[in-house]
């Protein structure tokens, strides 16, 4: 039997964005013993990039907000299959989680009376993100990691767990390899946390970094756990679409908190043609009007821009289709135009989105105070992941925890801007919290060596194979033009059922994987163990998406253009089965309270 290096921990959290890093802070401070492992550096995380910011009804710029109203905005973006207690909890809990992030360092952007700034952001009925300009993300690392590192939490960086070990049917830790040295590890623990982020890198054009390959979500389906709501994928409007080495990266929802209209390539402001009903009342019906709203007028109502991503995601695709676009295939959007309103306006614009400035001055040789950009949707988040109970995060599986944006059922069909940040916040602690309680309550399980050395046999399968094997990269570029093509935007049953078929065929394809070279920082290695995590959940969304025969939030169906009612009812779930294959259940939407039903009431 192979010798592995072994670390023991109370709790093991696998990743290091904002839920990883916050779930690791309050399960230190519950007095146990804190592992982390990471695929990037510290610091590096996904959650380094988020823009706009989080939003958390702290009424600091209209104080007509509050928790009911934020609750009712989520509901009503997720379409009403979001899991109500958790979009409960995290309206109630989201503003505390702010204040204690800026208790600890966080340097908000402020209002004119030093209270924390709050912006405009798509879904949302008052402006309600706290920010720090375009950076948001950074600062919440940076200060989470300031913080944490005071907590004696042990940092295991750049270390890729390959799976999860289970005693029966609970968690009792993961088996990884460093990726510097390519060395296999063994991490015992009395409770796992997930937060590994999400699947975008499963598509041809995404916002998502490297990391973005569904590892978490595929260890915790062949770990037993459940998964939900995966035919959910979010389509950011606002991608950049030239030039070709950068389209998919994102343009912050901020641009049009900001003021930035959407024109088509006849200079319309397409999006007021297209109103959905159950926005109509709380959507600006002239241009002036909604001008007034980003500028802080409480009369206005929001402008169109400012609706839910999937709705405009969709109506800019309607106008690429009906040869409105613009010259590489998107829309306009512009910020310029709002020197018509302001005086100084180039710094104004400069000042409230600096990234922006930078990434198409430098990018794409657009000055954005001057000029439109050009845009289109990107895949962006993942609504559905891990099924979670929404109060501990644990996991159908005893022992494992799930938060952030692997985890499900926060954000429902759809979510809002801005509701991830304060997501990570708000769920990262309840995780920390609930797995340091089930390892204070439970003793170490054994584990099975039988299942480690099973893992790192599988794992070192590519090297033997070598050059003669299938080369991962090719595999994986396959994979992600398919899902772009047959599982993206719009999708409809014949699509999706080929796409199963070549998923099919690109599996067996990756267990012939064979890579060259050494252990140490070989990209073809980690591109051939990644694989299996695209493949699982590339076939899960497609599954799920087949499932769900009508359009409803972040899934599209040509097939079944409208929402049915019916499909409002339950959740998809799905399992993996004795027999090792995808079992797709319902899972009925539980009964609101009647006192949230009346929330939900009285903010129609
Ligand atoms: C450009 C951009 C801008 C955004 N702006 C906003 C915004 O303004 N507001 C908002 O609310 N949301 C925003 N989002 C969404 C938000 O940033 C993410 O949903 C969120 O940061 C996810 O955080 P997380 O903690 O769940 O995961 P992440 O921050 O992605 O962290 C995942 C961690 O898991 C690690 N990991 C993954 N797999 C493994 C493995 N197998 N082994 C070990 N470690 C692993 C990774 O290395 C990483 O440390 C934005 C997203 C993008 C792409």
């Amino acid at each position: 039997m192979a010798e592995y290096q072994t670390h023991e921990f109370d709790v093991l959290v696998v990743g290091a964005g904002g839920a990883g890093l916050r779930a690791a802070i309050e399960a230190s401070a519950a007095g146990v013993k804190v592992g982390v492992v990471t695929k990037s550096l510290l610091g590096k995380a996904h959650t380094v990039m988020a823009e706009g910011g989080m939003a958390a009804a702290m009424g600091n710029v209209d104080e007509r907000d509050n928790w009911r109203v934020h609750f009712a905005d989520t509901m009503r973006g997720g379409q009403y299959l979001n899991n109500w207690r958790m979009a409960e909890l995290h309206a109630k809990e989201a503003p505390a989680r702010v204040n204690e992030l800026e208790a600890w360092g966080a340097m908000f952007d402020r209002t004119k009376d030093g209270r924390i700034l709050q912006r405009n952001f798509g879904g949302h009925r008052y402006p309600r993100l706290a920010h720090v300009g375009d950076r948001t993300g950074l600062e919440m690392i940076r200060t989470l990691q300031d913080h944490g590192i005071h907590h004696g939490i042990e940092f295991h960086m750049e270390c890729t767990l390959l799976t999860l070990l289970k005693d029966g049917n609970r968690c009792v830790g993961g088996f990884g390899y460093d990726r510097e040295r390519g060395r296999f590890r063994l991490f015992h623990a009395k409770a796992v946390v997930l937060a590994t982020g999400g699947i975008g890198r499963a598509y041809q054009i995404t916002s998502n970094s490297w990391e973005y390959t569904g590892d978490g979500l595929s260890m915790a389906y062949h770990a037993g756990a459940a998964l939900m709501d995966m035919e959910f994928v979010q389509f950011h409007p606002t991608g950049m679409i030239w030039p070709p080495s950068v389209k998919g990266l994102l343009v912050t929802e901020g641009v049009r908190g900001e003021g930035g209209v959407l024109r088509n390539s006849e200079g319309k402001r397409f999006l007021f043609d297209d109103i959905p009903e159950n926005y109509r009342s709380s959507t600006a019906d002239n241009e002036d009007e909604g001008w007034r709203y980003t500028q802080g007028d409480k009369s206005a109502r929001r402008p169109p821009e400012l609706l839910t991503r999937d709705h405009v995601a969709r109506c800019i695709r309607r106008e690429v289709k009906a040869g409105r676009g613009s010259p590489h295939g998107g829309v306009f959007l512009d910020i310029s135009w709002i020197k018509e309103k302001l005086p100084n306006a180039a710094e104004h614009i400069k000042k409230k989105l600096p990234s922006m400035y930078q990434q198409f001055k430098q990018l794409a040789d657009i000055d954005i105070t001057k000029e439109p950009m050009e845009i289109g949707p990107t895949t962006h988040y993942m609504m559905g992941g891990i099924m979670v109970d929404a109060d501990s995060q644990m996991s159908s599986v005893p022992g494992l925890f799930a938060a952030g944006e692997c985890g499900a059922g926060l954000h429902g069909a759809n979510r809002l801007g801005g509701n991830s940040l304060s997501d990570l916040l708000v769920f990262g602690k309840r995780a920390g919290e609930f797995a340091a309680k089930y390892a204070q309550e439970n003793s170490a399980g054994p584990i099975d060596m039988a299942q480690v050395d099973e893992a790192a046999r599988k794992a070192l399968e590519p090297f033997d194979r070598g050059a003669a094997g299938e080369n991962p990269f090719t595999v994986q570029s396959e994979l992600q033009e398919t899902m772009q093509e047959l599982v993206g935007i719009v999708r409809r049953e014949d699509e999706m059922r080929r796409a199963l078929e070549v998923i099919a065929a690109l599996k067996a394809r990756a267990a012939k994987a064979g890579i060259t070279g050494n252990r140490e920082y070989n990209n073809g290695w980690h591109t051939a163990l990644d694989l299996d995590n695209l493949l699982t959940v590339s076939e899960i969304v497609a599954l799920a998406g087949l499932e769900r025969r009508e359009s409803r939030g972040g899934h599209f169906r040509d097939d079944y253009p409208d929402k049915d009612p019916k499909f409002g009812e339950f959740n998809i779930r799905i399992d993996k089965a004795a027999d090792g294959r995808p079992k797709v259940t319902h899972v009925p939407v539980r009964p609101m309270p009647d006192e949230l039903k009346q929330v939900i009431e009285e903010n129609k």
